[in-house]
């Protein structure tokens, strides 16, 4: 079998590493290196930043933990420099050295890997045009028993808000800066406009939210999102509600949002972050039959078929959710069903996704939103973080662990953990969720004392109580 996957992200190496492994002779074409926007813009380089962000939780707690700074006696922060320049060479350097190391590690595993534009031109070809003055390569045509399209998203961009990299910026531009913002003024408040509001109202920045909603986050849970917002406003971040972008215009050396209440706000930076949409332009979709649906994303079924039996899709461009994990897994899935082995489509009631503020929000599988929408019948228990010693400890007491269990049977069908590495504390949940363990069962597995995962389990504890009647079986 010879493969030909277009888009080296997550979507695109993944599968390309599941089809070497199984005998397949794999090339993957991609613009830029191996990782893709994942890896080179997005979620690397911006948890890159954020881990910059989290050095200030260690200055902020410190003093109140004994430790104090010379010449600061009882100072609550010190004073700090934000060294944005060296911090942006880190991300940068970071990014690179990852995408390094997926290379090594894909072409380890015998997959040519192909620098350049690719086009599907028939049902089993693509035409790649290389990158740059591609070293005098002229177009190559690559033949394969079936294709891969992995090509990802873009930025979200908006006719009236054109972005010029210096003052009004997409995410991507971020990574140009090389002074914290004076006044960065975000538009658009879901995840990825929360994760850059941390970070650089902790570099200093004044951070002024835009949000077309009446609340910040709007499609998480909104307990979680209550949490963040009050971090948000203790920190001074500004949020205007229920308020659309029109137009955003530089004027001068500054950005201007016009409201489409006819309101205006003013910062040194502004940031747009309204989305992202599927890459598929230049493709030859259209040409190929590979039916795309209203918002320009290729449709596929459970295993990642589009409407060509030998081209399949997976990640960002099929606009599942927009998420590595799923575009790795929709990848995997696709080689295992084309190479013969047997799979069963993707647990869409199981996904975890992060979003890295600070504290973090964490969830996976069902939540309580969608269960009240649907008509989905469950049982919720919610436990704050402040009573936990470890919180205490540490001073992070903001935040909760929350878990969503099935009446009767008391199964797991979903959790959110805000917390300070929810990220990770999410793990245990989201294997009950996966493997259908029941509220007391994820009760008793041991934790260690103290530990902000012990929320988890008393959580479960006290959940199994009351929909199985005991935690003890
Ligand atoms: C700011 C930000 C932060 C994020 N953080 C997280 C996070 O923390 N965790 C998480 O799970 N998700 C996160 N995401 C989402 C995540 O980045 C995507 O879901 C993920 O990158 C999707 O992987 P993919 O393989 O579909 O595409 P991508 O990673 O976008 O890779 C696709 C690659 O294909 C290339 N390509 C496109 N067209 C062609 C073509 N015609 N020929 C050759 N190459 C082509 C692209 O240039 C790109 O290199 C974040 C997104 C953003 C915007």
């Amino acid at each position: 079998m010879r493969v030909v996957i277009v888009g080296g992200g997550p979507g695109g190496y993944e599968a390309a590493l599941v089809a070497a492994d199984l005998g397949a002779e794999v090339t993957v074409v991609n613009d830029e290196g191996l990782g893709g926007h994942c890896v080179l813009w997005d979620c690397v380089p911006s948890k890159t930043l954020l881990t910059s962000a989290q050095a200030f939780n260690t200055l902020e707690t410190a003093p109140s933990l004994g430790v104090h700074f010379e010449g600061m006696p009882g100072q609550q922060v010190p004073r700090y420099e934000v060294d944005l320049p060296t911090i942006m060479r880190r991300v940068r350097d970071l990014a690179l050295a990852q995408s390094e190391d997926i290379t090594k590690r894909v072409t380890a595993a015998g997959v040519r890997v192909v620098l350049g534009r690719g086009r599907v031109v028939g049902p089993n070809a693509v035409e790649v045009r290389p990158s740059g003055d591609g070293g005098g390569r002229g177009p190559e045509r690559l033949e394969g028993d079936a294709i891969l399209l992995a090509t990802g998203s873009d930025p979200r961009r908006m006719d009236t808000a054109p972005t010029d990299g210096e003052v009004i910026l997409s995410s991507q531009d971020v990574y140009r800066l090389r002074q914290v913002p004076e006044h960065l003024v975000v538009v658009g408040a879901g995840a990825t406009g929360a994760e850059y509001a941390t970070a650089f109202l902790r570099f200093g920045a004044q951070v002024t939210f835009v949000c077309s909603r009446d609340r910040i986050l709007p499609t998480q849970d909104e307990d979680a999102a209550l949490v963040i917002e009050d971090v948000f406003e203790r920190r001074g971040l500004q949020t205007l509600k229920n308020a659309r972008a029109a137009k955003v215009e530089r004027v001068g050396d500054r950005g201007v949002v016009h409201l489409d209440d006819g309101r205006t706000v003013e910062g040194s930076h502004v940031l747009l972050t309204i989305g992202q949409v599927p890459q598929t332009g230049g493709l030859g979709l259209d040409e190929m039959g590979v039916a795309t649906n209203e918002r320009g994303a290729v449709v596929v079924d459970g295993v990642s078929r589009t409407s060509v039996p030998s081209i399949y899709a997976a990640g960002d461009v099929t606009s599942k959710q927009m998420l590595a994990s799923v575009a790795a897994g929709q990848g995997r899935t696709a080689m295992w069903h084309l190479l013969g082995q047997a799979v069963a489509p993707l647990r869409w009631d199981a996904v975890v996704a992060t979003i890295f503020t600070d504290p973090q929000i964490a969830t996976v599988g069902l939540s309580e939103q969608r269960a009240a929408e649907t008509g989905i019948e469950v049982e919720v228990d919610t436990l704050p973080l402040a009573g936990n010693a470890r919180a205490k400890m540490s001073n992070r007491p903001d935040g909760f662990v929350k878990l969503l269990a099935r009446p009767g049977s008391g199964t797991i069908a979903g959790g959110a953990v805000v917390a300070s590495y929810a990220s990770d504390l999410i793990a245990p949940i989201s294997e009950a969720c996966f493997n259908r363990l029941t509220a007391s069962q994820l009760s008793q597995a041991f934790q260690t004392y103290p530990s902000f995962a012990g929320s988890i389990q008393e959580c479960a504890r006290r959940l199994a109580v009351r929909v199985q009647g005991s935690y003890r079986y």
